[in-house]
């Protein structure tokens, strides 16, 4: 299966990929995490990336197209993926069409997680991540069990991303506004645009997804 989780940032599509991911065993490919990997790696695209990262911008097409061009090739992605920040714009839907119909791929479904902006804001700065195991926590709508000790690998070390800041939260969704929302009908246009109500609690959210994925 091939899907794509489409939504502002802060919708909770990295929550949803991961939960995806352990229970269809589908590949979470998330352009922002291999962005994150590459400016930590300290390697040319990494360098590139950070400012405009850090700014709340979009990289560029070519960048993130070929990134997603290398990675759907490798073995695991064979059994299916779930597309998390990418496409992102116009131009990089229609690289993503040209890449899957030259390897005979189709999608299967674009899922639209719907959340107001009014509670992104919220969502996107109280958000942090174990630094060992990667798990995502809130400070108010999931902290962790016992107090700075993650739940599910015992580390007391947490990270928390550069850009999660309430100044670069509203360039984040003005990209998503402006480049990211048009999209949605060109998706719909297809047939393959499901929505789901991305403002339920994260179970909900999930068992929705899953009514989705049950359906096609
Ligand atoms: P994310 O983790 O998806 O919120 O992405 C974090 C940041 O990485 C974004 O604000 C962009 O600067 C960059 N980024 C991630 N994915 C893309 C993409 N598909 N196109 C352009 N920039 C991206």
């Amino acid at each position: 299966m091939r899907l794509i989780l489409l939504g502002p940032p802060g919708a909770g599509k990295g929550t949803q990929a991961q939960r995806l991911t352990a229970k269809h065993g589908l590949v979470q490919l998330s352009t922002g995490d291999m962005l994150r990997a590459a400016v930590k790696a300290g390697t040319a695209i990494g360098l590139k990336a950070k400012a405009v990262m850090d700014s709340g911008a979009l990289v560029s097409d070519e960048i993130v197209v070929g990134i997603i061009a290398e990675r759907i090739d490798q073995p695991d992605c064979r059994k299916g993926f779930i597309l998390d920040g990418f496409p992102r714009t116009t131009k990089q839907a229609e690289a993503l069409d040209k890449m899957l119909a030259e390897r005979k791929l189709r999608l299967d479904a674009v899922i639209e997680m719907k959340v107001n902006d009014s509670v992104l804001v919220e969502r996107i700065t109280g958000r942090f991540t174990c630094a060992k195991c990667g798990a995502g926590y809130h400070d108010k709508f999931q902290p962790t069990r016992q107090p700075g000790v993650c739940d599910r690998c015992g580390s007391n070390e947490f990270t928390r991303r550069a850009d999660d800041k309430a100044e670069t939260v509203v360039p984040r969704l003005k990209a998503y506004h402006e480049q990211t929302a048009p999209l949605l009908p060109y998706y719909e246009g297809r047939g393959i645009l499901r929505q789901v109500d991305g403002m339920a609690d994260i179970d909900d959210v999930t068992g929705q997804i899953e009514a989705v994925l049950a359906s096609l």
